[in-house]
């Protein structure tokens, strides 16, 4: 069976700097706010092209941080709006709940799954104060065209990331191409840790010292607080194993790119859309989505002819539990997302032999 991520595949290929680096972090006796956590984010922040990058302890509070920073700094005021895609992962908009904000759902465009520049204006009120584009997928959004609408009303943008790492546009690397951006380091990740880890990257130094002082318990001199904050921290070993596994981060994603455009051209079966790629190196191909009308018929095809697939997401946020007060929305595009997309197996370790397999499976589907 080729499984649809072989972590421990992944991991391994790292060895045996991984467990040199954390037999470091123990010997060493620090474990929090070290040397390898300033490290990181001098690494991080770099290769983004930022000048300022914090750690912390997830991608969710990553974005939750940027936004309650944006309050502490008289930015944004409780109730304001954030203008977010509906068919995102739900953690971009929990947390602007979290941030005491309210999330307003936008469709995204069909081909590109992310949201759509057109609809967003219709969507400004006079309490919206900021954007949040999610690279979904690993596809960088549209951030010409969102760009021109924030700075047309004043709204900041403040970039989901957590499936984008290192994706390029225009030259620039997602992170630094909005006012903020929100990393996560979750395990599956095209940059993981090995556990919960998440950054925020910018280039607005006051922005970067709310959030870290928030992240610390609102604090930046021990036991003296200035807000009331909360404790969010990316840790030494966590911190030691990114800066290990970022030093191959592009040549992993080149890897992914590779196998997105076999599957692209190899994937002829007219029963499946395939993602359109404009620009090659503003994707990072965390997902490779594909489109079926008969979605579970062929993940369940795939599965007896040896491929495990996942379907991201099966439940679209606005239809979830979770969220009451927007059942009534209809979004038929997101909608459509939910109920037609597979994500095939796309990992920097898989083999030529496996990708050929997932073709071949892929084209003799039937219906
Ligand atoms: C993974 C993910 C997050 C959340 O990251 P965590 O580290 O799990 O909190 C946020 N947004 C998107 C789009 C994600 O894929």
């Amino acid at each position: 069976m080729i499984k649809y991520f072989n972590l421990k595949g992944i991991n391994d290929s790292f060895e045996p700097q991984l467990s040199e680096a954390v037999q470091r972090v123990i010997a060493s006796g620090i474990y929090i706010l070290g040397p390898e956590v300033e490290k990181f984010e001098k690494e991080f922040a770099h290769y983004c092209g930022c000048s300022n990058c914090i750690g912390v302890g997830n991608g969710l509070d990553a974005l939750t941080l940027i936004l309650r920073a944006y309050r502490k700094m008289g930015i944004m005021q409780k109730g304001d709006e954030v203008i977010v895609p509906a068919n995102t992962y739900i953690a971009s908009i929990l947390s602007i709940v979290a941030a005491g904000l309210k999330p307003v759902l936008c469709e995204p465009q069909w081909e590109s799954c992310n949201i759509d520049p057109d609809r967003i204006e219709s969507l400004i009120t006079d309490r919206t104060k900021a954007i949040m584009p999610v690279h979904l997928y690993g596809r960088v959004a549209d951030i010409t065209e969102i760009g021109s609408i924030a700075k047309r009303y004043g709204l900041k943008i403040i970039e989901d990331c957590a499936q984008a790492h290192g994706a390029i546009y225009n030259g620039k690397r997602v992170g630094s191409l909005g006012d903020a951006g929100a990393f996560s380091f979750y395990p599956a990740k095209n940059l993981g840790a090995l556990g919960d880890g998440g950054a925020v990257t910018t280039n607005d130094d006051t922005l970067a010292d709310t959030v870290r002082t928030l992240a610390n318990y609102g604090s930046k001199k021990k036991y003296e607080n200035l807000f009331k904050g909360v404790n969010s921290r990316l840790d030494e070993l966590q911190a030691a194993v990114l800066s290990v596994k970022l030093a191959r981060l592009d040549k992993d994603n080149e890897r992914r790119r590779e196998i997105a455009m076999r599957y692209i051209s190899g994937i002829s079966n007219k029963l499946v859309v395939t993602p359109r790629v404009d620009n090659i190196k503003q994707h990072v191909f965390h997902i490779f989505p594909i489109f079926v009308q008969e979605r579970e018929k062929l993940q369940q095809y795939l599965i007896e002819q040896g491929v495990e697939t996942l379907i991201h997401y099966p439940i679209a946020p606005h239809k979830q539990q979770a969220m009451p007060e927007y059942a009534h929305l209809s979004l038929p595009i997101t909608e459509r997302i939910h109920r037609e997309e597979l994500s095939l197996p796309l990992a920097p370790n898989m083999s030529e032999k496996e990708i050929t397999t997932v073709i071949e499976a892929v084209n003799s589907f039937k219906g």
